[in-house]
């Protein structure tokens, strides 16, 4: 062991973190067949490729005329020909000098090469009388402009969005390959903690990190196994722990600083390989990972605001990594501090940010306020973090800096 790992006050950078918490931690394998009215949110065990192309035929992109575009170069007057509707296409050539009436997403009739919006043309009787010349394409839209027949349309580990499920319907598929969905146990510790709904004695608080956590998990669309509150006792947390076993990844909150991390420690070392590690960001100092047999174990520091932040920083790309997903930029984005920040050299700072883009279409940012760990409100008043590096002080009025927006805390 080096001098610095043995060292009681080695603090981890947020990177290495990161990077020592994906390391070890390996996709989930098993796949399932899914029908696409519940794929919303999976992730795809296979590549989705195209059988079709899509737009399946050349068609109309208006409501108007199909015409040959070479006939009005010199006249403005073609011949009623047909009609050609989505759904009825108009199944003879189009003669010159002829025009056929056309609906959005009708085939264009063959020998036609251009559509004329309805808008610009005058019927009159058997004739129309068109008001522009078209150029060849115009108001088409050709067979496989959007996806080639034989191509990778989505790829593996791709977390399917409503317009992926669009894609894919549009490709005539009822079904997709996905990866089974995570099954996460989450839990608090804490004799002080009490559940919502029942009475608090002298010195207790409510448990709000499991509330809040099984509500980010859920949004995940992972499988919650809530073990409810946990006791400060070898039995109760041993018990607990064993319910590893059955999932992919736990997650408790509380327990995990120095001193109180005795009893979580001594039976994490008894049931599988975690590691106490006190992190170089603020907030959320103590973080517990590793594995009980198969399962990853993430001890949250108890404190909501570390836990919430510790969580959407270290678990959510973990997570990410578990569910089969591939991995992803973050969305970091550059404003202006519109206010000061107070900050102290030493650890990288997570503050809670509402960030905006002003009238001339600048990022502005500014604290929530009071940035204690304590305070949730912090976090819900807040639509971003502010990241402040570890040797950064104070920050002055019209300082750029780097701001997580909370839409990039999806995964
Ligand atoms: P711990 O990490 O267990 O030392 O807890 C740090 C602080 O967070 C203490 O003030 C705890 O009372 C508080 N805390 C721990 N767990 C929770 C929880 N689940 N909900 C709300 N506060 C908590
Ligand atoms: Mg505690």
């Amino acid at each position: 062991m080096t001098r610095d790992a043995c060292h009681h006050d080695a603090l981890m950078t947020i990177e290495d973190a990161l990077e020592k918490l994906l390391l070890p931690i390996v996709a989930v394998s098993e796949q399932k067949y899914c029908p696409l009215l519940q794929a919303y949110g999976q992730v795809l065990a296979e590549p989705v490729i195209s059988a079709l192309n899509i737009p399946l035929f050349d068609n109309s992109a208006m409501d108007g005329f199909a015409v040959r575009s070479q006939d009005l170069q010199h006249c403005d007057r073609l011949t009623l020909q047909g009609k050609a509707m989505a759904g009825s296409p108009f199944n003879a050539p189009l003669m010159p000098g002829n025009t056929v009436r056309i609906m959005t997403g009708a085939a264009i009739p063959q020998g036609a090469d251009a559509v004329v919006m309805q808008e610009q043309t005058q019927s009159e009787g058997e004739q129309v009388r068109f008001l522009v010349k078209p150029l060849p394409g115009e108001s088409l839209r050709k067979a496989g402009e959007d996806i080639a027949k034989d191509q990778t349309v989505l790829p593996r580990g791709k977390r399917l969005s409503a317009a992926d499920i669009g894609v894919i319907a549009s490709l005539g598929m009822e079904q997709v390959q996905v990866i089974r969905p995570l099954k996460v146990a989450l839990f608090s510790t804490g004799d002080e903690l009490v559940a919502p709904g029942n009475p608090l004695k002298d010195g207790q608080i409510y448990d709000s990190n499991r509330p809040a956590l099984v509500a980010i998990l859920k949004s995940l669309g992972v499988e919650v196994v809530d073990l409810g509150l946990i006791e400060d006792s070898k039995a109760a947390l041993r018990s607990a722990m064993l319910r590893a076993n059955e999932c992919d990844a736990m997650i408790s909150s509380g327990g995990v600083s120095v001193g109180e991390a005795d009893y979580t420690k001594a039976v994490l070392e008894e049931l599988g390989q975690v590691h106490f590690w006190k992190l170089a960001i603020k907030p959320g100092k103590p973080f517990a990972f590793g594995h009980l047999g198969q399962c990853a174990y993430f001890g949250l520091p108890g404190n909501p605001v570390s836990a919430m932040v510790t969580f959407h920083q270290l678990v959510l790309p973990a997570l990410r990594k578990l569910s089969g997903q591939s991995p992803r930029a973050s969305n970091i984005l550059q404003a202006i501090c519109s206010e000061e920040l107070k900050k102290a050299p030493g650890r990288m700072e997570f503050q809670r940010g509402i960030y905006h883009r002003d009238a001339h279409g600048v990022l502005q940012v500014k604290s929530t306020g009071k940035q204690g760990s304590g305070l949730m409100t912090s976090v819900a008043k807040a639509n971003c973090y502010i990241l402040l590096a570890k040797d950064k002080g104070k920050v002055g009025v019209g300082e750029k800096v780097d701001i997580q927006p909370f839409d990039d805390l999806q995964w």
